[in-house]
């Protein structure tokens, strides 16, 4: 790959970056904010780009959070924005599983290892689940339970999706539930395989780590409908009519949304270096995805303002 373009100073060049795309698709943490606060000059950043009339898409692979919630939180940031510009990776699975799979009824029903935002977006395309944060999953699996499991008098017949997102009460009974379910035959998912999140300037086990025990024990790996899978992609696309040759991806990871945005052949890509990976991660000779631009911050972009 050619050698990504800094932008950090080059208000030329920031001004012809700006004018060559018309939809700029945007990961969230670590590109507008870190935790609860967003980086110097993201609001007038987008201000900016919106006064160009351009098309801002805020795309991220928390699943946790439904897209009302992500509004929320840009609002709470002065990004101001509306459901519709959002595109979480539990918004992308519930798309993937009622346009996609189409799994008829009697056989549509999705067990949920996730948290609130899951259950809300599946709820969001009409999708009937068990699991999620009901509280009878949340306890420790009985001798009982290994018998009406493996005897199949606890499964739900109506179950044809497991869908594995990040789960903070993730134990053993959920995993040997979601096992048993792939065994007989239901389709295996994840929102994302983020193996970390940042979180108080440190790292935690993402969604990845609590699909790992299931894809282990299964010998099968998910379909993962977050970034960088182009499931999201098309679904974004379908969406929004994307003309991808005049839209940007903006992240901070390089496996997730830089290998996003190029997979998607995307016009362009840019990374920033407020997040998780910086220079070192591409300036070398086994880089996971070269992005086609660089800058220091989002903020940056104002100097071209
Ligand atoms: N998953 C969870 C639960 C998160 O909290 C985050 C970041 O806050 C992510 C994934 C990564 O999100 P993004 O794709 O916006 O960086
Ligand atoms: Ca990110």
């Amino acid at each position: 790959a050619a050698t990504p373009k800094y932008l950090t100073g080059d208000s030329a060049g920031i001004k012809e970056f700006i004018d060559k795309f018309d939809t700029f698709l945007f990961d969230c943490d670590g590109v507008l904010w870190n935790g609860d606060h967003a980086y110097e000059g993201v609001p007038e950043t987008i201000a900016l780009l919106k006064s160009k009339g351009k098309r801002l898409v805020f795309v991220t692979n928390n699943s946790t959070k439904s897209r009302e919630d992500y509004v929320k939180k840009l609002a709470k940031l002065n990004i101001p924005a509306e459901a519709e510009d959002v595109f979480g990776s539990s918004y992308s699975a519930a798309i993937y599983i009622n346009r996609i799979l189409k799994l008829p009824p009697g056989k549509n029903k999705v067990f949920a290892i996730g948290e609130s935002g899951m259950e809300v977006e599946l709820a969001s395309e009409g999708i009937p689940f068990i699991g999620g944060t009901d509280a009878s999953f949340r306890r420790d699996i009985t001798p009982a339970d290994f018998e009406n499991i493996a005897n199949g008098s606890m499964l739900d017949p109506e179950v044809g999706v497991v869908l594995c997102g990040l789960d903070f009460h993730i134990n053993y009974l959920k995993i040997a539930l979601g096992f048993h379910y792939v065994r007989r035959g239901a389709v295996f998912l994840a929102t994302n395989a983020d193996s970390t999140l940042p979180m108080h300037h440190d790292f935690f086990l993402g969604a990845g780590s609590c699909m790992i025990p299931l894809a282990y024990a299964l010998g099968e790996q998910p379909t993962v409908l977050g970034k960088p899978s182009q499931a999201m992609m098309d679904a974004v696309e379908g969406k929004f009519q994307l003309d991808r040759a005049k839209t940007c991806m903006v992240g901070d990871r390089l496996n997730t949304d830089i290998k996003f945005g190029i997979e998607g052949k995307l016009g362009g890509t840019l990374h920033v270096l407020t997040g998780v990976h910086q220079k070192k991660d591409w300036d070398c000779e086994d880089a996971i995805a070269v992005p086609a631009f660089y800058a220091d911050k989002l903020g940056d972009l104002l100097q071209g303002a």
